[in-house]
């Protein structure tokens, strides 16, 4: 009974650990984006399956009995891949759903459909704002060319263009509220820019912000 646990989550790494000490095989699948990732209990395979129909044929020739998709909310593709192979081999899928994180009372958030949407959102704000960027190491670039001052924390260094006035902080959840307000303190942020990514592991930062700052 080998459970496929498609990962890159805490959740996945949770999810690994419980299931192996209710006595199933499981294998933990990573994309591979992070030299040094966390490593989940169990067997590992690391890199893309060669989309859906790459899924469908590990399915196949591993035996795998069901597949849980613990992938982050905004991986997409691999969850459609697994959607689609998962139908293809008719093996079970359970995938599991973070709820989105709300705004609270008092809170001023601009929601924005993508990062380059969300960078206009920033550009016409005085160049002495400072900006925590916490969106990943992909996409940076689209705050490049902008005067503001930048703070973007990441598991890695980005890859692309980055904006003159730009610190990169390499750290990775979760994240502590206390170590969250020290943070904001300390970098005097004004505007946070975050995927909604939703679950409790990297929460505290909406709550962190001192006074004046919004999303
Ligand atoms: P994506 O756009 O949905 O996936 C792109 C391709 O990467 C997939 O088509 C697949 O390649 C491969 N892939 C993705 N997740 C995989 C996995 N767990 N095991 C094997 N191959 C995988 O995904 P993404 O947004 O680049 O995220 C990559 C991984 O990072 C995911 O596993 C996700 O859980 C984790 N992650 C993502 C974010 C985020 O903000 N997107 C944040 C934290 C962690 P093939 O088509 O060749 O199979």
């Amino acid at each position: 009974m080998k459970v496929l646990i498609l990962g890159g989550t805490g959740e996945g790494r949770l999810l690994a650990s419980e299931l192996m000490t209710g006595g199933l095989s499981v294998v933990s699948s990573l994309a591979g984006r992070v030299s040094s990732p966390r490593l989940p209990v169990g067997d590992l395979r690391v890199g893309g399956f060669g989309g859906a129909a790459g899924l469908a044929e590990y399915l196949r020739t591993e035996g795998i009995f069901a597949v849980v998709d613990a992938t982050h909310p905004f991986a997409e593709r691999i969850t459609a891949n697994a959607a689609a192979a998962c139908r293809t081999t008719e093996t079970p899928l359970l995938v599991l759903h973070r709820p989105a994180w709300h705004p609270a009372p008092g809170d001023n958030w601009t929601l924005t459909p993508d990062i380059p949407a969300a960078a206009a959102q920033i550009a016409p704000l005085p160049p002495h704002t400072n900006v925590l960027v916490t969106t990943g190491r992909q996409e940076t670039s689209a705050f490049a060319g902008l005067p503001q001052r930048f703070i973007m924390r990441a598991v890695e260094r980005p890859d692309g263009e980055l904006p003159d006035h730009c610190e990169i902080l390499l750290d990775r959840g979760p994240f502590t509220l206390e170590g969250e307000r020290r943070l904001f303190a300390a970098k005097d942020v004004h505007k946070l820019v975050t995927k909604n990514s939703g679950g409790p592991m990297t929460a505290a930062k909406l709550t962190a912000p001192v006074s004046g700052a919004s999303k």
